[in-house]
């Protein structure tokens, strides 16, 4: 029988960076949500657990407080909280279960592209804009660096032109967007991607069991996605140069080929992809028929 309350509570991103990615690392779990409940809270059909839609920077203190058991958030969120916290308040926050591969990005340092930039001691006394107030504090005091901060929530990248402030301090991934707004990087904050959190205190042996199979699954697909299915087949008296250009293969299966003794097919689970230079010197060793497929799920 159900306990009461015994459905897990994960908080998620409702809409941005996050949002479709940690939607469909659920889907892959086999976790299935009705995609189309528009709610703060939508129900898995098939498995005891509730997602709770909400802003990125809610997720921490929603952790924290215990309103939801797990909490899929970028570490700059996590670190911008913990920094912003009294001394005391500091410690055992909650869990975190496990890295995603996702929401990779990095805060950094940025300053218009008419400006040189030769080390730290630029930034002395600058205003800088930014919505990461306690990371770039932290930051900048380590290298005894004075700033004026300029507090802003949204569109960071338009504050220099705008004369608000000398440089910014943002997340970044592809550096599009500055180089849109003519500002280039020069400093490297703080390097983040997401991760699964929990919140602390006793849980269910049920509520635990749910979880650790969450975990569980979760590995396998992130594994999965990192590993592929190869298959080729290889000249027997080159099969040495072969496997050594396969790094990132274990034990590779070796069968038989029904009409070439001259040959056999090899199988191996990779957790490398196979790049096209690697499949070009397979090809010049003698191999053929190279197949890289993906992996759907992976339990190891
Ligand atoms: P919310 O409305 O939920 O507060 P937001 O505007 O604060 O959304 P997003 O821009 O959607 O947040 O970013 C959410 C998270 O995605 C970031 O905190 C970060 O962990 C991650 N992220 C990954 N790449 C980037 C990027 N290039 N710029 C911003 N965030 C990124
Ligand atoms: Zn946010």
């Amino acid at each position: 029988m159900l306990e009461k309350n015994s459905r897990v509570r994960i908080a998620m991103q409702k809409s941005g960076r996050l949002s479709d990615d940690s939607k469909k690392l659920l889907t892959r779990c086999g976790i299935k949500i009705n995609l189309q409940q528009k709610g703060l809270i939508a129900f898995a059909e098939n498995m005891p657990i509730d997602i709770m839609y909400v802003r990125d920077d809610d997720i921490p203190e929603l952790v924290i407080q215990g309103v939801v058991d797990l909490g899929i958030v970028g570490k700059n969120v996590l670190k911008e909280n913990f920094l912003n916290r009294k001394e005391k308040l500091k410690k055992n926050l909650y869990n975190i279960l496990c890295d995603l591969d996702f929401g990779t990005c990095r805060l950094s340092l940025s300053i218009p592209l008419n400006v040189k930039y030769c080390n730290i001691q630029y930034f002395q006394n600058t205003r800088i804009a930014t919505s990461y107030p306690n990371l770039l504090k932290n930051f900048l005091d380590k290298k005894k660096i004075q700033f004026k901060l300029c507090s802003l929530n949204g569109s960071v990248e338009v504050a220099p032109r705008l004369n608000l402030a000398d440089a910014i301090c943002d997340l970044v991934s592809t550096g599009a967007t500055l180089k849109e707004n003519g500002l280039y990087e020069v400093e490297t904050v703080y390097i983040s991607s997401a991760c699964l959190i929990s919140r602390l205190g006793k849980m269910s042996i049920f509520k635990e069991n749910i979880i650790n199979k969450l975990i569980t699954r979760i590995q396998g697909v992130i594994k999965a996605r990192e590993s592929k299915y190869i298959m080729l087949h290889a000249p027997i008296s080159k099969l040495d140069k072969v496997v050594s250009l396969l790094r990132g293969a274990e034990n590779p299966t070796i069968l038989k080929l029904a009409n070439d003794k001259t040959k056999v097919a090899m199988h191996m689970v990779s957790s490398e992809t196979l790049f096209w230079e690697t499949m070009e010197k397979l090809k010049n060793l003698g191999a053929s028929s190279i197949l890289v497929l993906p992996i759907e799920k992976m339990m190891e």
